[in-house]
């Protein structure tokens, strides 16, 4: 049997690879990532393969016309992600459900394709200063990619009525549980 597709997306500092990294050996839940590819360069501990698949923006554009994504965004300007068919087949042809962490947009493109197969959460921030509290605090931008980061969170948020539900970020253990409830109720449909 195949899997669902559960989506995540947020405001880039929200938590959501931290709360997938939470949930993802959940049994239960039977999780499989959906590793992205991007144009942008690893950071700190990140390794080709596992949180992204890192190639060049030439890589990216002739793979973009081999048409081997389910969706793309440049979603930073010069920065693309995108979700790779080879990725969604290889997690869900196991049974298991397929979780990604993916910009709005694309996230509802991927919501319109597989409607009912698929569950989109959007996560929420508690406010402003803790978005940039959290963004600061993991050290990982310069300060012209944090408050790019920073300027898109408000379009971002733009789309949170947009998703299936809502889950805000406040206490770590209390959204990942929450979450985690949320994809089990899920996959428990028909
Ligand atoms: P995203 O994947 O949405 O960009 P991350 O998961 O990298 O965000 O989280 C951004 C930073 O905020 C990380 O340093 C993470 O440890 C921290 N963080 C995540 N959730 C919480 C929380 N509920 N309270 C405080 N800090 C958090
Ligand atoms: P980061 O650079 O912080 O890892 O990710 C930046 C943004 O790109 C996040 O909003 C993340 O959700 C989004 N993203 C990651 N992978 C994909 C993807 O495959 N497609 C799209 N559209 N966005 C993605």
């Amino acid at each position: 049997m195949n899997g669902k597709i559960i989506i995540l997306s947020a405001p880039s500092g929200t938590g959501k690879s931290t709360i997938i990294s939470r949930i993802i050996d959940d049994p239960e839940l039977r999780l499989g990532f959906s590793i992205s590819a991007t144009s942008r360069a690893p950071r700190g501990q990140e390794r080709d393969g596992v949180e992204y698949y890192f190639i060049t923006t030439d890589e990216f554009k002739a793979r973009v016309e081999r048409g081997e994504f389910v969706e793309w965004e440049e979603v930073y300007a010069g920065t693309c992600y995108g979700t790779l068919r080879s990725e969604v087949e290889r997690v869900t042809s196991s049974g298991h459900n397929l979780i990604m962490d993916i910009d709005v947009k694309g996230g509802l493109n991927v919501k319109r394709a597989y409607g009912e197969r698929a569950l989109a959460i959007f996560i929420l921030p508690p406010s402003r200063e803790e978005l940039e509290r959290r963004l600061r605090g993991r050290g990982t931008e310069t300060e012209e990619r944090l408050l790019a980061r920073l300027a898109k969170a408000d379009y971002e948020m733009s789309f949170a009525d947009s998703y299936d539900c809502r889950v805000i970020n406040d206490d770590i253990d209390r959204a990942s549980a929450e979450v985690g409830q949320l994809i089990r109720d899920f996959i428990a449909r028909d």
